[in-house]
Order: C-alpha cells, then structure tokens, then sequence
C-alpha cells in the first residue's frame, strides 16, 4: 500500500524553503552507483558525490542492507542509553587510527564544535582561563554554527549575526613562519584542514604539518585536524593525517563517514576526552543507531587495502584525462588535489567562472561541483566504476568544448 505523494517541482523551492540555497534547476530522484536520474528520466553521472559524502556512490547493496536491517530493529534511544552500533562503530575508529575515545553527532559543524569545546576546556582545566584562543588559517571552512564561521573566519560566512566568538586568529595557510609568529602560550589550540576543501582543494605541505605539529607540542596547545571533507578514505588513505604521516590530538569526522546518512565524529585520546567528562557537552541523536550501522558499513568497505589503492588508481585516471582536457582548452592551469578530492585551478581567462562550468557539464549530464569561483572539484564516490570515470570525463570534455568554443 502506498500513499499518494502530491507532486512537486524545483519552482516549489522557491515558494517554501528558505531561500539561503540556490539548487539546480533539475531535481535528482534516485540513484544507483555513480548514476543519477531526474524528474524526467535524464540520466547524469555524479562526480559530484553529495559534497564529498557519497563514498559508495548511491545506493550501495553493503549500505542499503545494513540501513534497513537496522530500521527493522532499532532506530533511536538517545543517549540515556548506549547502543550496540555506536559501539561497533567506535571501535572501528579506534582500531584504525590514533584515537581512544570517539564521540558522534550528526554533522560536520556539531564535530568542529565539539573539537573547539574540548581543546578549550582542557586548557581550562589544566592551565586556567588565559589560555582559551584559538589558531585558524586563512579561508578555511569549518561549518555553519557561530562558533565554526567564527574560527572559519570569512566574513562572507561570519558577519552580520552579532557579535562573533573572539579568542581566535587566522594565519595563511602553509606559511608555518606565520603560525610560528602568533602561536603563544594561551594558545589552547591550532586548527588545520590538511587539505583545504571549499576554498579550492588546496593541499597541505608536509613540512608545515610537521612544523605545525611541533609548534603545538611546544606551546601546550592541541593540535586538531578537520577531516571532515577528507576522511574517510577520500585521499586513499583512511584519514589524510595518515597519509601525510602527521598525528593530531584531536580529528573530526563527517560526510563520507556516512556515505550519505548524517552522522559526524570527534576522535581524540583518552587522556583529553576525560575532559569532557558527564554533563559537559552533548546531543540528542549522537550515535544515532540508524547512522551508526551505515558508518559501520562504510568503514567495512572503505577500509581494505583494494578499495584505499582503487583511490589511488583512480585519482591516477581523472588526472591524466583532465589536465588534457584543461590543456587543450586553455582552462586549467593546474590539477591538484590527492585521492579523490581533486581541483582544476582555473586559468586567467577563466577566472571566476567555476559556476558557468557546472552549469554547462550539467547539460551535458555529468555533475561536477566548485571549490570557490575559481575551482572545479571532483569528490566522486570512491569506487566509482572506471567506465564511469571516462564516460562522465568525455561528457565534461564536451561540455568544455562547448563553453570554450562560445
Ligand atoms: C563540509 C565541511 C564542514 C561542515 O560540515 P557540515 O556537515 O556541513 O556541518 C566542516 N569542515 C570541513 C573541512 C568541511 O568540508
């Protein structure tokens, strides 16, 4: 038995939600693997990957099983009690990476709260108030609550809502000489993304993380590495911390984490979490047993030796094919990025005009996103099938013949 839905168009947007997004002007209704249809039946290839999130593409038998096992068994119990996927799923953290202790919640941003929370409290706790700021780099992204645009720190994301939370600065990113010149003894924490995501996939240097890394330890202050864009197997390794063989205090977790169902997560080691301790902090779905049980079955397929070296292979194919494609069309003047989260650094005469390349692949049905006005970023699914990979580049290439012909 099934209800009638009423139907409904992207013109409905406008006239109901609030209107802080500008969606495309197709709505996508279903998906399987990379594939994704619309309302018409148009068939797109999805390099887009929900921002990031949809690791197994859409749909994936692995996580669609243990979805609907677990909402035929337990949905919620909030966190008066635990649960047995939460469990699970801290478990698997803990056994794959630096930390001890995990805590969840539902987001990107709720993760990056909790981060700054505990840094803060822990210097509280073991050094007084006087050691409470907070080091950011210039054009990071760290979510939407006050507290992460205020350490973000674009005005574009943080003005206009009052009065900011202070106790933070924003250093260039990769200049380690400019973390060494702020960073002080009330520095409680530095934050870094090791690879810039929305700002244009902008890769950490190796070096800076290291220096970062010994900078903290000198000064008292944690370390915190947002993963929440590229963990989870997006840069071929589990988390990028990894790959560059950098250890922070504290990581934080989100989109792909879920493949799709939300759910984010605060990692760190016992001795810091003991700061956090009953009361302090909390929420009311983190650990969700839903969201747990799909992490649960993401980590299970993103965490083999064949899926993280396919990341790599993989990244290997997009390169080749769109530095050609940037080539000859005069449109990129650099490919970046590691794994699958790549960026094509627009050229001059193309400056500012990611948006029109969106536009254009969509017509040409292959969904791509931007990383700023002057970046086109690819955050596929991880094991997105290499006949996709070439069929959605050759309808990208057309789209760019397209644009770049007039
Ligand atoms: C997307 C993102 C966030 C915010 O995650 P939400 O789930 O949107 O709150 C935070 N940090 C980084 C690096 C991100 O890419």
């Amino acid at each position: 038995m099934s209800v009638e839905q009423a139907p409904v168009q992207r013109a409905d947007f406008d006239q109901v939600m609030v209107p802080n997004y500008s969606p495309a002007a197709f709505i996508p209704v279903r998906g399987e693997g990379s594939r994704v249809w619309d309302q018409t039946g148009r068939e797109l290839i999805d390099f887009a990957g929900g921002i990031a999130v949809n690791a197994l593409g859409h749909c994936h038998p692995a996580l669609v099983k243990a979805l609907t096992e677990q909402a035929n068994t337990l949905w919620h119990v909030s966190n008066v009690f635990t649960n047995e996927p939460a469990l699970r799923l801290a478990h698997k953290l803990v056994d794959a990476t630096f930390a001890e202790r995990a805590f969840f919640c539902n987001s990107g941003a709720e993760a990056n709260e909790a981060a700054f929370k505990l840094a803060r409290r822990v210097a509280h706790d073991r050094f007084g108030p006087e050691k409470h700021e907070i080091i950011a780099t210039v054009n990071s992204f760290h979510g939407r609550t006050l507290f992460t645009v205020s350490v973000g720190g674009q005005p574009k994301y943080s003005d206009g809502f009052g009065p900011k939370i202070t106790g933070i600065s924003h250093v260039p990113y990769n200049d380690l000489e400019a973390l060494k010149a702020q960073i002080s003894d009330k520095t409680c924490a530095v934050v870094i993304e090791p690879i810039q995501g929305e700002s244009g996939v902008v890769p950490a240097d190796k070096d800076y993380l290291e220096g970062a890394r010994k900078l903290c330890d000198e000064h008292n202050a944690l370390l915190i590495f947002d993963e929440v864009q590229t963990g989870v197997g997006r840069t071929g390794s589990l988390y990028a911390y990894q790959h560059y063989g950098v250890t922070p205090d504290i990581l934080t977790s989100a989109k792909s984490l879920g493949g799709g169902f939300p759910i984010g997560a605060m990692l760190t080691t016992s001795e810091l979490a003991k700061h956090l301790a009953v009361g302090t902090h909390g929420t009311t779905y983190g650990g969700n047993p839903l969201a747990c049980a799909v992490a649960c079955a993401v980590l299970d397929v993103v965490n083999t030796p064949q899926t993280l070296a396919g990341i790599k292979a993989k990244h290997e194919r997009f390169k080749t094919r769109l530095e050609k494609i940037g080539q000859e069309a005069g449109l990129f003047t650099q490919v970046r990025g590691v794994g699958l989260l790549i960026g094509c650094v627009l050229s001059d005469a193309w400056k500012g005009k990611a948006k029109d390349i969106l536009n254009a692949a969509e017509k040409e049905g292959v969904m791509v996103l931007q990383a700023g006005p002057d970046v086109v970023r690819f955050a596929p699914s991880l094991v997105v099938e290499d006949a996709d990979i070439d069929e959605g580049l050759a309808r990208f290439e057309r789209a760019v013949g397209k644009l770049t012909q007039g």
